[in-house]
């Protein structure tokens, strides 16, 4: 299989030279190192690339060039290789050019000259891009297949599941393909029993449950010890953070999580305001880069889904789905939330089958050149938006307010400005979805009274709610459902009775003691990512003087 290719592009020989050395000398054995000496040669050598279909990883190209500027050869070459990471490489005077650059070029990342020396300068950063190119790249593929019908539920999910996961796949659509057809009969798999997943062994599944398949593609479904310091209920930004924070400084910490490490950012296209990523992070990226960091540091992770919380004595007892327990002196509860239904005829019998909430993205390459209905007005629904209208003919949003502004934040408006194929309906209302097998239209009704619209996917943004019902009536809630913790465990200058301690509870500590609560799933949090990264990590200084406390 050919290499992947990182091409590096200067009109300096020596300059070139330098660069294509630094880069063989780290990167030769994975990669194959290209160089150009132009705009125009670069853009050449790309265009034959493409037609001989050669993964290319990295375009690292020099900024100030006669004929064309590095930013103009990155933007057209993101036409030829638009998941390639593109690193413009500039002199200090030109820092402005760059920034500007993230936004019109897209560029990943600027570095500017000298980049000496390579090894703090250069390949931290090109390992960060190239890992994830990595992770988004299908090499030639060998191994897991998914057969399945587009409108099926148990397909999205199976698919769902194995994206989430990072584990590659080829999904093939039954409908009218002879070789889904024939691998299912060398099989002797039943073409009415879907989905099936086909292991490179020979081994397959059909509609298996997600612990089954987790345990088939190796993850983890059982803790490896029966007692824990901290056990982390959910792996998205604030369960990760507490548990990178709890592990490294020595917690035996163990995490309880159905779906990939992500949570709710695992399924955002493009996070762009959390700090430290100027040119933004997929939600999917930040998630496995930080189950990576909590790992590394001896973080547990367990593929599993926590259904009940039992208190004895100074011993927290976290139930899970396959009726096993572990157990722990500390449980911190970073549930998240998940997604609002939307409560209209069909849409139950249509979920899955053209119906997807969040932004389910491993639909959107199956949306290729249809229309896309978007409704919702927040952040959230506004980058879904642009997400499909990389895939779709054309996004329409549907918001039932006169417009975006109050709802999402500003630099979101200003891009869905610029993208020509979203068209946004204001003050419009989703009232009916129609169809038996799939979603085939949708009844609307707008300033202009009720219609109708024909429609294959509709994707829900419609506001969050958190999944605590299964928590004991012990740990508080709001009317809502979100859980109490530290000062608003006060209500009217009174602790709950369910409270014995001496002690006030700590800031982030529920009403019961040693049970923490972190993240979206709290009462009054501020639902962004940075927010609950901040207080996963506070959470283990108070979990430290809780176990201090023994
Ligand atoms: C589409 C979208 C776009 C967004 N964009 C941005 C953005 O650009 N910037 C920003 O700052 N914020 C953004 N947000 C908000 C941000 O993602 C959330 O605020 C953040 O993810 C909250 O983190 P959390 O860890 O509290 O919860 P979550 O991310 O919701 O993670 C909770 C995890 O707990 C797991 N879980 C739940 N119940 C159980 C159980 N019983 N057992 C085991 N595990 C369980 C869930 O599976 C989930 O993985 C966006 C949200 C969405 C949906």
């Amino acid at each position: 299989m050919a290499r992947p290719i990182l091409l590096a592009v200067d009109d300096d020989a020596s300059v070139l030279e330098a660069v294509v050395q630094d880069l063989r000398r780290e990167y030769g054995s994975t990669y194959r190192v290209m160089r150009a000496t132009g705009g125009q040669a670069a853009l050449d050598t790309l265009a034959q690339l493409k037609t001989r279909q050669e993964p290319v990883a990295l375009l690292l190209s020099d900024e100030r060039m006669p004929g064309m500027t590095g930013v103009d050869f990155l933007e057209r070459a993101r036409e030829l290789y638009p998941e390639a990471r593109r690193v413009l490489l500039t002199a200090y005077a030109d820092t402005d050019a760059a920034i500007q650059a993230i936004n019109s070029a897209r560029i990943h990342y600027y570095l500017t000259k000298p980049w000496d020396p390579p090894e703090e300068k250069l390949y931290p950063v090109l390992d960060d891009l190239l890992e994830d190119w990595q992770a988004g790249y299908q090499p030639p593929f060998e191994g897991l297949r998914v057969i399945g019908h587009r409108w099926s539920l148990r397909d999205h999910r199976v698919r769902s599941f194995l994206s989430r996961n990072h584990v590659p796949y080829r999904w093939l659509d039954i409908a009218g393909n002879v070789d889904a057809l024939n691998l299912l009969k060398e099989r002797q798999l039943d073409p009415e029993q879907l989905p099936a997943v086909l292991f490179a062994d020979g081994s397959s599944l059909v509609d298996p449950e997600p612990d089954a398949l987790a345990a088939r593609v190796g993850l983890s479904t059982q803790a490896a010890q029966e007692f824990y310091d901290m056990v982390v209920v959910g792996a998205g930004p604030a369960g990760l953070a507490a548990a990178v924070y709890g592990a490294s400084e020595g917690l035996r910490t163990l995490v309880i999580e159905p779906e990939a490490p992500g949570g709710q950012a695992g399924s955002t296209s493009r996070i762009e305001n959390y700090l430290g990523f100027p040119s933004g992070i997929t939600g999917a990226d930040l998630g496995r880069r930080a189950h990576i960091q909590a790992a590394r540091f001896g973080a547990e992770f367990l593929t599993q889904r926590a259904t009940g919380l039992r208190i004895d004595g100074q011993y927290r007892f976290v139930q899970l789905a396959d009726g096993r327990e572990v157990s722990s002196h500390v449980v911190l509860l970073a549930l998240g939330v998940h997604y609002r239904k939307l409560e209209i005829p069909g849409a139950g019998r249509l979920t899955g089958r053209g119906i997807y909430y969040g932004a389910a993205l491993v639909e959107a390459v199956a949306c290729k050149d249809e229309e896309v209905y978007v409704v919702g007005g927040a952040n959230s629904a506004g980058q879904a938006a642009l997400h499909f209208a990389k895939f779709a003919s054309k996004v329409t949003m549907l918001v039932r307010g006169e417009g975006l502004s109050v709802t999402m934040s500003k630099y979101l408006i200003d891009e869905i400005g610029r993208t020509s194929n979203i068209v946004l309906e204001p003050k419009t209302q989703v009232l009916e979805a129609v169809g038996e097998e799939r979603l085939e239209a949708l009844k609307l009704r707008g300033p202009q009274g009720e219609y109708q619209v024909p429609a294959t996917s509709l994707f829900v943004f419609i506001g969050a709610a958190p999944g605590t019902e299964w928590l004991p009536p012990c740990i508080l809630r709001d009317e809502k459902g979100f859980l109490l913790a530290g000062p608003d465990l006060r209500a009217e200058g009174k602790l709950p009775e369910a409270w014995r301690e001496e002690r006030e509870p700590f800031l982030l500590e529920s009403s019961v003691p040693g049970v923490f609560v972190a993240g979206d799933v709290r009462h009054g949090s501020v639902k962004r990512v940075a927010s609950a990264v901040g207080e996963g990590s506070i959470a283990v200084q108070f979990a430290h003087q809780y176990l201090a406390g023994f």
